[in-house]
């Protein structure tokens, strides 16, 4: 099989997740090797994907769940490891070429720096590690020979839409959004919003967190952060626009005007699995689009004055430094607590938007400062969210 994965083997950091479940199922289609899967605390699930895959390698970063796993699999060749120290470890041994981070939150940071630092390809499905520490990131994958494919949908058709391309010949990056589950609602009306009614996402299936960021349309403002530092174009280069359908999954304007945009069926699996093969493209289990059936897309402007999360993400992208990290910190315990049902949908809007413009930026941060911004900014935001309740 012609693939730029040379040894055909990939490792799956989050693998019982919903990005990690469905690179599972692109290693079936694509008949590809396992050599590590990692997770937290997914016994059943992780036992079943190892004795499918037989992998060199196990990782639970949960003590417990991995002393459980190591009895069940104990008639399999695996070697099973937990803590996340033994997970970078295990991450700079493997000779996967592919890494597929799809670990959630900030937790995403340090292995994929262990991909970079043994040369991987990581197909990025992490968003924080890029929205915070991108520079860091990047440093190590240059140093290293490594390279990163964005998994983001957004992300993956920009990528695609730009190959060939010059960089100096890019206009504007159109970003989509399907608007979330409340488009057209008020400030009043999102204010009754419940966790079960923002996870009730209309067309990507994904976990709780990032549905809830995707209903406040916080998960955009993250992408243009992501856009801003992956392609290295300037904020006011991405135009955010809403197209309800999610078909047109993001496209570029070029200098003459020209837009150069991907299409498909929604389905996150053509995206990982572009991620594996690119620059090859490979038969995917992707439904072929209908444009008859389609009939009309359609596509607006997102309401920046109720979705007041998006124009902030403008803000702390401009102000670089440690305010994305804030952003993110901020915004991963306001929805938490959102979650637990202890503060209002719109606390989320205003709780964060508080953290984020009252915080002291670093210009040229170290990686120090950002790990202390981002302790410090979720400390905050749970003093403030006391005085929300
Ligand atoms: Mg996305």
């Amino acid at each position: 099989m012609e693939r730029n994965n040379k040894n055909n083997s990939i490792a799956i950091l989050g693998s019982t997740g919903s990005v990690g479940k469905q690179s599972i199922e692109i290693a079936r289609l694509l008949n590809l090797k396992i050599d590590l899967l990692a997770s937290s605390t997914s016994v059943d699930e992780i036992e079943k994907q190892a004795r499918e895959f037989k992998p060199k390698y196990c990782v639970l970063t949960n003590e417990k769940s991995a002393s459980d796993l190591k009895i069940r699999i104990v008639d399999l060749n695996t070697k099973v490891y937990s803590g996340e120290k033994n997970l970078l470890d295990v991450i700079e041994q493997s000779t996967a070429d592919t890494a597929i981070n799809a670990i959630s939150g900030f937790a995403g940071l340090a292995p994929a720096i262990s991909c970079a630092k043994s040369g991987k390809r990581i197909a990025m499905s992490n968003k924080e590690a890029i929205v915070i520490a991108y520079k860091f990131l990047k440093e190590e994958i240059k140093k290293h020979n490594a390279e990163l494919i964005p998994v983001d949908s957004e992300h993956s058709a920009i990528f695609q839409c730009l190959q060939g391309r010059a960089k100096n010949d890019i206009k504007r990056i159109i970003l989509t959004s399907s608007g979330g589950p409340f488009r057209g609602k008020n400030k009043a009306k999102l204010m009754g919003i419940k966790a079960k009614d923002a996870l009730a996402h209309p067309t990507w299936k994904m976990g709780a967190k990032i549905t809830v960021d995707s209903a406040s349309l916080m998960n955009k403002g993250f992408e243009v952060i992501e856009a801003v530092r992956l392609f290295d174009v300037k904020p006011e280069q991405i135009k955010v626009v809403v197209h309800p359908q999610s078909i047109m999954h993001s496209a570029v304007e070029y200098n003459d005007n020209s837009v150069i945009a991907q299409m498909g069926a929604p389905d996150m699996r053509t995206c990982i699995q572009y991620a594996i093969t690119y620059p090859n493209r490979m038969p995917s289990y992707a439904n072929s689009l209908d444009f008859a059936k389609l009939g009309s897309l359609s596509f607006e402007d997102p309401d920046m004055n109720t979705f007041t999360l998006l124009p902030l993400a403008f803000y702390a992208i401009e102000k670089d430094g440690i305010i994305p990290t804030v952003l993110n910190a901020s915004d991963e315990i306001a929805v938490k607590y959102f979650l637990e049902e202890k503060i209002k949908f719109t606390d989320i809007f205003d709780i964060v938007e508080d953290v984020v413009r009252n915080f002291r930026n670093i210009d040229s941060p170290t990686l120090e400062d950002i790990l202390n911004a981002d302790k410090e900014a979720r400390a905050l935001t749970e003093e403030k969210i006391k005085l929300f309740r």
